[in-house]
């Protein structure tokens, strides 16, 4: 099979038989084999309805029911367990990314080698509460991730090798972050198409103006976890001892200085009176509790499935 078309939907009742009849329509109009898989990420309205009546007039509709709303990352992640097509394309259900895109996405990995395709909504029909924060968004994600040559990483219009998605894992709200993900997983051609955009046709948006905050803090651990998630006692132990020899160093005065004083015979001096007293006394016990966070971060991590999880690319 050519395409699997994968889509997470939530409440999208109005826009579902006209994204498939348009998607059957590129399909058709360019002789690919294809399934489009439907994600009902337990909508209350009617789409699992229209779902099962478009299923059972098209063989190459599938559906998934999830029994509550769960969220578009395991949506797509129960899509992609289920694609079968050589080339992956996830696609919102709300028509704003275009099936007319397909068969150039399709092209782009099949033949110039890509093992991600992006879409890139270079004019957005958002709105500005919605575009400025994206840019911001995205310049961080360029910065964090490594990927210089992505412009907009949560684009829901995006084209995979098989390979790709059957060897990432999308959980919580990483569907922000699959570039990175398959970055991380080895794939590391990966490219960017400039899509059209239209405004929401039908419904309204599923994500808030919180899908910065987290989207950020998202961001954060993944970044930890791709450079320490491993060994974490490699940045817990060194910012502990670090701070711990500052704290001693800051110690080792304040007895100096006593030490002086007293020679001195000058002033009888209280410790506490010192300002290094205070940064002995921080730093020393900040450096021992990131050492002991370390100590603990390692011990899960020693424990965790994924701690001799490599992907090994081919085997003669
Ligand atoms: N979606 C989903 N589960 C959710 C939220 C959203 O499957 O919990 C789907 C939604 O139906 C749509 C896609 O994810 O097909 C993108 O959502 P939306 O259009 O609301 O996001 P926006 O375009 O505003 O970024
Ligand atoms: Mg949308």
């Amino acid at each position: 099979m050519d395409i699997s078309v994968v889509v997470p939907l939530y409440n999208e009742e109005e826009s579902l038989p006209e994204l498939h009849a348009w998607i059957k329509r590129v399909m058709e109009q360019h002789k690919f084999s294809y399934e489009i898989i439907f994600v009902n990420d337990g909508s209350t309205d009617k789409s699992w309805d229209v779902i099962e009546h478009l299923c059972s007039e098209n063989p190459e509709v599938h559906g998934i029911k999830f029994r509550r709303n769960y969220g578009k990352s395991p949506a797509l992640f129960h899509g992609f367990e289920r694609a079968e097509g050589d080339v992956v394309i996830t696609m919102d259900a709300d028509l704003q990314d275009s099936p007319d895109e397909i068969p150039e996405l399709y092209r782009m990995i099949t033949e110039e080698g890509y093992d991600l395709v992006s879409g890139y909504k270079q004019k957005r029909y958002d709105p500005l509460s919605k575009t400025i924060p994206t840019k911001l968004f995205n310049a961080t994600a360029r910065k964090v991730s490594g990927i210089k040559n992505l412009h907009d990483f949560n684009c829901g219009l995006k084209a995979y090798r098989k390979e790709v998605v059957k060897n990432i894992e999308v959980y919580g709200e990483m569907h922000r972050y699959i570039p990175y993900l398959a970055k991380n997983a080895g794939f590391s051609k990966i490219g960017e198409k400039v899509v059209h955009h239209q405004a929401r046709k039908y419904g309204k948006t599923k994500f808030g103006l919180d899908r910065f905050v987290n989207g950020y803090l998202d961001l954060i651990s993944l970044w930890f976890l791709s450079t320490y998630g491993v060994q974490p006692m490699h940045v817990f132990g060194l910012v502990g001892t670090l701070m711990f020899i500052i704290g001693f160093l800051a110690a080792a005065c304040v007895g100096i200085f006593k030490l002086i004083a007293l020679y001195n015979g000058g002033e009888y001096t209280l410790v506490t009176d010192s300002p290094y007293f205070y940064i002995a006394l921080t730093m020393m016990i900040l450096g021992t509790q990131l050492f002991v966070g370390g100590f603990v971060a390692e011990l899960v991590s020693r424990n965790s499935q994924e701690r001799n999880k490599y992907q090994v690319e081919k085997t003669i």
